[in-house]
Parts: structure tokens; sequence; C-alpha cells
């Protein structure tokens, strides 16, 4: 059986002259998801791309499942291929889709023929195929209105293909087609989520941990590793690059006002994502943040914040409930993990009352004592990069 199967791109068909750049790089994408289960053919043909294992040995649950998790395509299905004859697809037909026949309440069989010097036409080829199906499953009876099961046969240029549907995918934008951005990635809630939504949106992402040892412990820093590791299969490749935060968080609680220790940490924070980014060629950098959940995101205290940047700050959840948020996280697999009790370096040092109405002239003022551009440096220069792998 010629077991196989087709992708559905989703928002790329609407990009007109850009189009090839966006399936060309969708195709690149999925190559690189499934290579590590062996051989594929895989080639896109009037708006559908085929995923055609070239050995028999080949996991293909598997590899329907990756295909899942690829950004760009908006439905999955696995068909079986077959010689553009009607005895061939007939038989395809039965012994494919057999087990779910054979469950079913009822079935219709729906043809399309985008190779149109096909002798039959679509009606006559569905009605062919029903008739071979109906005295294969003498018990199961057509529905024309409201099949149990529509079994699908599709007539293209290379050959036949048979299949009960498609499933929904991630939908999104092919990783790499949207540039790149930095994520700030704490293990939190929140920032997985983030960096998700901008994935989806085609950008290829570099994750950026800051780590305050000892005051934040190696496990707290194995748990971002270990977000990292779920949010691989969105994402394509990720290398988490870890800022050591100690020695800024020190500075700050030894010579800076209280009330302004999480906005300096902050501002902060942003300047060194800053650095990655323009060293890395990036044209963002993405936060959980969320407007009005903590002191450090009302809008005053954002501006503050990203105030020494010159690079956009994408915040995908700012008006999002924190229920929605914690939905998508569950959904995304990455809730459990986040909820793991390890602190974060924003949870040291937290002021008692933190201005929650600050205006960067003040933040400004407050932070002059230190020797901002020399800590930086510092803090860059000791950045350790993890390359994130998959598990098999
Ligand atoms: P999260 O659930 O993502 O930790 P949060 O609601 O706890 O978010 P904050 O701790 O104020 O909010 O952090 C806001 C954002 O700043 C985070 O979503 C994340 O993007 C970034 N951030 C916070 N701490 C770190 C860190 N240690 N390393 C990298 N980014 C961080
Ligand atoms: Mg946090």
């Amino acid at each position: 059986m010629n077991d196989m199967i087709l992708l559905k791109p989703g928002e790329l068909v609407l990009k007109g002259l850009n189009r090839h750049f966006f399936e060309d790089r969708l195709r690149a994408n999925v190559a690189r998801r499934l290579r590590s289960l062996g051989d594929f053919r895989i080639t896109s043909v009037q708006s559908t791309i085929y995923v055609e294992p070239l050995s028999e040995d080949i996991d293909m649950e598997e590899a329907f499942r990756r295909c899942h998790q690829i950004f760009g395509i908006i439905a999955v299905c696995r068909a079986a291929a077959c010689p553009k004859e009607k005895e061939a697809i007939a038989r395809t037909a039965v012994e494919y889709l057999g087990e779910q026949l054979s469950r079913a309440k009822s079935f219709k069989v729906e043809s399309k023929r985008s190779d149109k010097t096909f002798p039959m036409t679509s009606i006559q080829l569905s009605q062919y195929v029903g008739g071979v199906i109906g005295d294969a499953f003498p018990d199961l009876p057509a529905d024309m209105h409201d099949p149990d099961l529509e079994v699908n046969v599709e007539i293209r240029e290379q050959a036949a293909y048979v299949h009960a549907g498609g499933e929904p995918a991630a939908g999104g934008l092919p990783v790499g087609t949207c540039g790149r951005a930095v994520s700030l990635l704490s293990g939190g809630i929140d920032s997985p989520v983030a960096t998700w939504m901008i994935a989806r949106r085609g950008v290829q992402i570099i994750p950026v941990h800051f780590f305050s040892f000892p005051y934040t412990s190696e496990l707290a820093k194995q748990k971002v590793l270990d977000l990292a590791k779920l949010l691989l299969p969105w994402c394509g490749r990720l290398t988490v690059e870890i800022i050591p935060f100690t020695h800024i968080q020190e500075e700050i609680r030894d010579k800076c006002p209280e009330p302004y220790f999480t906005l300096i940490m902050r501002r902060f924070m942003m300047r060194l994502s800053q650095e990655v980014a323009l060293a890395n060629g990036c044209g963002a950098l993405v936060t959980g943040e969320n407007l009005g959940q903590v002191a450090s995101q009302t809008m005053e205290a954002l501006r503050c914040t990203e105030a020494p940047l010159t690079l956009p700050v994408l915040r995908p959840l700012i008006g999002m409930d924190k229920e929605e948020i914690i939905r998508r996280a569950r959904e995304l697999g990455t809730f459990e993990t986040s909820i793991l009790p390890y602190e974060d370096c924003c949870t040291v040092f937290t002021p008692k009352h933190p201005r929650t109405r600050p205006t960067p002239e003040e933040v400004a003022e407050a932070e002059s004592v230190l020797d901002v551009e020399a800590l930086i440096k510092e803090a860059l220069a000791g950045t350790e990069r993890v390359q994130i792998k998959h598990e098999s």
C-alpha cells in the first residue's frame, strides 16, 4: 500500500508572487522534521504538499503526528496513492479504509478530478467505487446527505489518492518566512505561550533566559531548557542563550532605590535581549507580558522598560485573560512544566512597594548610578548557549 500524507498549506496560498518562497520553506521545514524517520519524497502540486515515504519501514503514524506541529499547514490527511484506474482505486479504497469502513454506520464516496483526461466523470467514478465498497461491506448503507464516513477519491496529475478526510493542523506561517526574533523565556506560564504564538507567525525564535545563580537554582535553568524542548517541534531549531544576571541584580540591589528594582532589572533584560537580537539579525523582541498582570506590566511600566530599545517588542499575550493563557499552555503541553515551583530571577529582590506609574526619566535617573555598558558587556561575555535537541 502506498501510504502517504497530504498537507494543505494555510495562508501562504494567499501570498501571490511570494508564494514560492513560502512553499519552498514549508517543504524544507517538513523535510527537516521528518528526516530522522527515514527518506521521503516531498513535492507540492496544486496547493497540496505530498509526503511519500521512500521505504516500507517508515513509521507513518509518527510522521503524521509530527506534521501536526509544523506551522504553515492548516490540514493534514493520511492517504493511499494508486494508479489512475478505476479497479485499482476501488481496491485501494476497500483495503486502505477497510477498518474504518467496517466500523462506519454509513458512507459516501466523493470524487474530484483535477486531471480532466481521466475517462470517467466524478459522479461515475463515485458510483463505481461506491458499488465496489457496497459489495465488500454489504451491511454498510450509503448515505448521500449525512454519511458517517466520507471516502474521498482524488484524481491528480501523478496518481489517484484515496483518503477519509483530513484533520485540522497548526495553521500559521512556515517558520523562517517572517524573520527572526529573540524571545525572553522565563520558566513561567506566559512566555512559552508567547514564544509559540510568534513562531506560529513564521518567526524563527532565539530564546534568551536570564539566570541568577545562586539566587535561582540549576533546577530553574533546567526547567527553561525543558520548556524549550517542548517548543522545539514547533519552532524548528532552538538554541537557548543563557545570560548570567546575578551581578546585575546585586548591583541594582546595592545601589538603586528599592521601588525601582524590578523596572531597572527589566530594562537590563530588554537591553541584553536587544544585543543578542542585533547580533543575530533579529527584527524584534518577544515577551509574555500582559497588560495589568503585575506592577511591572502597567502601561507606564511597559513604557519605561522598553524606553532603552530601538527594536519593537512583540507582546502577543497583551490583551489575553490569564485563563485563556493557561488554556493555551495546557493545549501546548507546557503548563505542567511551567508550574513547577522553581523561582525566577524576577522574584528575587522584589520591592515591597514597586512604582506602578513610573516615568522613563525617573527610572533612568534611578539607574544612573550603574555602569550600564560595563554590566551589559560582562553579562554577554558570560553567555552560555545550549542547543536543544529532539528526543529521538
Ligand atoms: P512568565 O509567566 O512568562 O514568567 P510573568 O507573568 O511571570 O511571565 P514577569 O515575571 O514580569 O511576568 O516577566 C514578564 C516577561 O519577562 C516574561 O513573560 C518573559 O518574557 C520575561 N522574563 C521574565 N523573567 C525572565 C527570565 N528570567 N529570563 C528571560 N525572560 C524573562
Ligand atoms: Mg515570570
